[in-house]
């Protein structure tokens, strides 16, 4: 890994950025997810034998990062090539690989991605939603919160549990399992979730109740279930990482013109250090972020799952920090106008929360790194 980005990739921030410039801030989703896919750039981190561009995390990250400092950040990105295709692809069967890797690259098939449960939040462990094996194939019972996009996606990757003849009888054992639940699956209901958030992708609740899938739903082998998950979860936090800095680089970046520009004493408010300082401290710790991104994708690229843990969640953290920092004094450098609808910039006060909540909260990070850098001990 070198500090310095390579032509490559400094090629397809330049493109990415051009197309985000095409569509901006009042972007039609699905207009440039098609675009985007069309492109190349979804599936860019997808196997090229299946259609994908045969890149990585490294170069994915950047989509995102790009589309969001745009203004128009193509959020299922983080579920669908991200954790979605890359389970596929790595774990998957040849026929999943087939019926789902092609379209996921170009766009034209997108799946969510289903793991947060209401009486489980935080703690996986506690995930109740069960697979039950039926003649030819599966039974799924159990709920799901807050997960995206679950109506413009094909299908949801629905992480539940099946029981294993060890774990009957004496309390369950995490055996996660990964199922691909199209999304009109008899007994699949969802409903929307009232949230403030202005984003395009909605949020839903999900009743899965003796939905009935075929044998083939299950992605790759039963046994592999918790490795499979944990190699989509890494990819999922270095695209948030992506989805915060471009949100803050954005925020930012209109903070910044606007205090060049505006001017109620003798100089524009950009020569106030008291305007230009938290400014430029946003910036660094966009930046510092972005570097701990870089590293927990090159770490993850080059097949290093464990080492790509730590760093992927640093950089969730710092990244999600830097988000609410840059937006927060973004929105102040604007006066009344960043709460205005016209600026777009009071949105995403809200907006950038999610960077700090979604997919593992701050808390749990600092907890991670708690536990498994410093090794201290655990208070739950
Ligand atoms: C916009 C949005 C989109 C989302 N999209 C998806 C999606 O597509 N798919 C999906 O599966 N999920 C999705 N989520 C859910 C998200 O991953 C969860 O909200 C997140 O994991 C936190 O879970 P929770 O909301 O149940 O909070 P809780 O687990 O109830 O936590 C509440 C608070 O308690 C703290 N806390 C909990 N345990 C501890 C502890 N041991 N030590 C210290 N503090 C602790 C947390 O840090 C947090 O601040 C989405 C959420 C949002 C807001």
């Amino acid at each position: 890994m070198t500090v310095i980005e390579s032509q490559d990739h400094r090629d397809l921030r330049a493109a990415v950025a051009a197309l985000g410039r095409r569509h901006g801030q009042s972007y039609d989703r699905a207009a440039l997810w098609a675009e985007a896919g069309k492109l190349g750039y979804l599936g860019v981190n997808l196997p090229e034998e299946y259609g994908g561009g045969g890149g990585g995390i490294s170069e994915l990250s950047i989509v995102l990062e790009e589309s969001g400092a745009a203004g128009c950040p193509l959020l299922m990105m983080i579920v669908s090539p991200a954790i979605c295709a890359t389970v596929i692809a790595r774990f998957g069967t040849e026929e999943q690989k087939r019926t789902w890797l092609p379209g996921l690259a170009d766009g034209s098939l997108s799946m969510a991605f289903g793991i947060t449960e209401p009486d489980a939040g935080s703690n996986a462990h506690r995930i109740t939603t069960t697979a039950r094996r039926t003649a030819d194939g599966w039974s799924l019972t159990g709920r799901k919160v807050f997960v995206s996009g679950v109506d413009i996606a094909d299908a949801t990757l629905i992480v539940g549990r099946t029981e294993t003849a060890s774990s009957r009888g004496a309390a369950p054992a995490l055996k996660p399992c990964l199922f691909i639940v199209p999304r009109d699956a008899e007994g699949f209901h969802r409903s929307v979730i009232d949230m403030e958030l202005q984003a395009q992708e909605k949020q839903f609740e999900l009743v899965l109740d003796d939905v009935r899938l075929p044998a083939d739903a299950l992605v790759g082998e039963e046994d592999a279930g918790l490795l499979q998950l944990f190699a989509g979860l890494n990819p999922e936090r270095i695209m948030t990482a992506a989805f915060a800095i471009g949100m803050g680089r954005y925020a930012l970046a209109k903070a910044v013109d606007y205090a060049k520009e505006r001017q109620v004493w003798k100089d524009p408010i950009g020569a106030h250090q008291a305007i230009a300082h938290p400014l430029a401290q946003a910036h660094i710790e966009l930046e510092l972020a972005r570097l701990m991104m870089q590293k927990a994708a090159a770490l993850y690229d080059a097949g290093d799952d464990a080492g790509a843990g730590e760093a992927a969640n640093m950089a969730k953290y710092a990244a999600g920090e830097a988000c609410v920092k840059a937006v927060d004094q973004a929105v102040h450098t604007l006066g009344g106008n960043g709460l205005t609808r016209e600026y777009g910039l009071a949105k995403l006060v809200t907006a950038a929360r999610v960077a700090r909540i979604a997919p593992v909260s701050r808390e749990m990070i600092l907890n991670y790194v708690s536990h498994q850098s410093l090794g201290l001990p655990k208070s739950y």
